[in-house]
């Protein structure tokens, strides 16, 4: 798993001055480190407080361990902020009612790495944008990867690729109303420039 902190002002634009952290073991690997040690100093040197520390380990990467997780932890912040790939931000906005933040942008997934199921749900984009559309990964589901969608072709909420699907913007308006923010663009050198 490659990762990396997305840039401050991001980060900034969608929490408050204090956050709970989810990290993971197996996918923070060299770049966010295993004592959390990156996290702590990335944050604090921002001046935000952190409440608490979650560190899963690979063999907690699903849904009953997170629930599990969970009932034993109090999330004591409205704001959580993941360094995790894109799965467990999705999976754990749907457990609780703080808002969830991926801190980080996953840049590629290795195959031969052991994962938990939450990676499943990664599409490793390298610009991680849930958090501006109800944490639903539209990156994975829409088969154009259309930022501000639904394209012209959707017909009855179907996809125009897929005909049998929902288009995932559909979903989403259904779950969240109407987004008024557009969607900036994506910045696809990332991707080009991954080895
Ligand atoms: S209909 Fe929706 S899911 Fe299908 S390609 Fe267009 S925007 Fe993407």
């Amino acid at each position: 798993m490659k990762l990396e902190i997305k840039e401050w002002e991001e980060i900034e634009s969608f929490i408050g001055k204090e956050v709970f952290v989810f990290s993971c073991n197996s996918c923070g690997g060299e770049e966010i480190d295993r004592k959390n040690i990156k996290i702590k100093e990335f944050l604090e040197g921002h001046g935000i407080k952190i409440l608490g520390i979650i560190n899963l380990e690979p063999k907690y990467c699903n849904i009953n361990s997170l629930r599990k997780i969970l009932e034993e932890n109090f999330i004591s912040s409205n704001f959580v902020l993941t360094f995790t790939c894109g799965g467990l931000p999705q999976v754990l906005s749907s457990l609780i009612n703080s808002k969830v933040i991926p801190a980080v942008n996953t840049l590629k997934i290795e195959l031969e790495r052991k994962l938990g199921s939450f990676a499943r749900l990664c599409s490793a984009c390298g610009e991680c944008w849930i958090h501006y559309v109800g944490n639903l990964c539209i990156e994975r589901l829409c088969p154009k990867k259309m930022r501000n969608g639904p394209c012209g072709g959707a017909r009855d909420g179907y996809c125009e690729v897929f005909r049998e699907r929902i288009c995932p913007f559909i979903i989403l308006f259904k779950n969240k109303g109407e987004i008024k923010d557009i969607i900036p663009p994506k910045k696809f050198s990332k991707i080009l420039l991954q080895e």
